[in-house]
């Protein structure tokens, strides 16, 4: 590494914060056998959810990097008393889901079948240099705005230490970035589906078809009434996604995985999406005629003969879709639903 490069890294990773890593960690017990964990920083809530069980300890998600995930994973067997991981099941490969799997060497990881290869960017980012520089430029210039952020922001206040947590976040990532981590695959993978048998506990995983991501898996617990969604919900009011990979039989899996948690005689109290509080099963409702409604309407477009704009014009996100926030100008999901319309229609047109 070059000597710019080292005064950058240093810069990166002092200043700001001194509170230790385990202070920005928060958990949130669901149950006596579950319990959700994540960061404290602006924006960057994202789920863990943990499990007990009489066959182990499972962790769902497994943050950005090992330096994040390690306190949390101490916090986590504080709680629990215990540290005897069976199984970590990675929702997808996305930033915050699947980077701190080294932490857990005797458990079985577990995923998608696409996992491995979606997982493939977070060795690329690390191998390729040019890449890596970008990542850690970026972040040193995200920990000089959030240092300023930081000492406008009243001591002691709710919005300060959520600044520190942020800051604390981005120096560890940062850290691992450049010293590098090992990135670990799924031992056991699966295609449509997967039941683990915890002894007390049963955990389906079911695949939700390619769309957020070529992985995106789902894990239900009868005995808990809880379904968690990773991405799937990621918000309340967050708009679905119908991807550039997406494939008609994506389509219609994603309503048949739908249909199949809203029918009678399945139970759900909560559903824990991937970035922000507990949700409810009728949550899932908006989402499912999201779907429905989109594909049926573009089916219909096409019949009727009418061009790509007129069909987007008839289905456009308001007024049809109320449920959903219109993400603004700079958020990742801008322009999302014009992307699900287009992304649709070149998927009626391909069959
Ligand atoms: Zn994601």
């Amino acid at each position: 590494m070059g000597l710019v490069a080292i005064l950058l890294v240093a810069s990166t990773l002092l200043g700001g914060t001194t509170e230790p890593a385990e202070s920005y960690v928060v958990t949130e017990r669901l149950s006596k056998r579950v319990m959700l964990a994540y960061w404290l920083g602006i924006g960057r809530r994202c789920n863990l959810t943990a499990i007990q069980s009489e066959k182990g300890l499972v962790i769902i998600d497994t943050e950005a990097s090992p330096r994040v995930m390690a306190p949390i994973q101490q916090r986590i067997e504080q709680v629990f008393g215990r540290d005897d991981w069976a199984y970590v099941i990675n929702t997808h490969a996305h930033d915050n889901h699947a980077s701190g799997n080294s932490l857990f060497r005797d458990a079985v990881i577990v995923g998608h079948q696409n996992l491995a290869q979606d997982m493939q960017w977070l060795m690329r980012r690390q191998m390729e240099s040019e890449w890596r520089r970008k990542e850690v430029e970026s972040a040193a210039e995200r920990l000089q705005g959030l240092r300023a952020l930081e000492s406008r922001l009243a001591v002691n206040s709710a919005d300060r230490r959520r600044a520190g947590g942020e800051i604390k976040f981005w120096q560890l990532f940062t850290q691992d970035l450049v010293e590098g981590y090992p990135v670990i695959g799924p031992a056991l993978t699966f295609a449509d589906r997967h039941t683990l048998d915890l002894g007390d506990l049963t955990l389906e995983l079911v695949f939700f078809g390619k769309g957020h991501s070529l992985s995106d898996t789902l894990v239900y617990l009868p005995q808990e009434r809880l379904l968690i969604t990773g991405a799937i919900i990621y918000q309340h009011a967050q708009l679905p996604e119908i991807g550039e990979a997406s494939e008609l039989r994506d389509v219609h899996r994603f309503l048949a995985v739908l249909d199949r948690f809203l029918a009678a005689d399945v139970r759900i109290d909560r559903v824990i999406p991937s970035h922000s509080a507990p949700l409810t099963r009728s949550d899932l409702l908006p989402v499912r005629d999201y779907y429905q409604r989109m594909l049926a309407g573009m089916q219909a477009a096409r019949r009727e003969g009418l061009p790509f704009e007129q069909a987007a014009q008839r289905l456009a996100q308001r007024p049809n879709f109320p449920a959903f926030r219109v993400p603004q100008h700079g958020e990742w999901c801008y322009g999302m639903h014009e992307r699900n319309l287009r992304n649709l229609w070149r998927i009626l047109a391909e069959e």
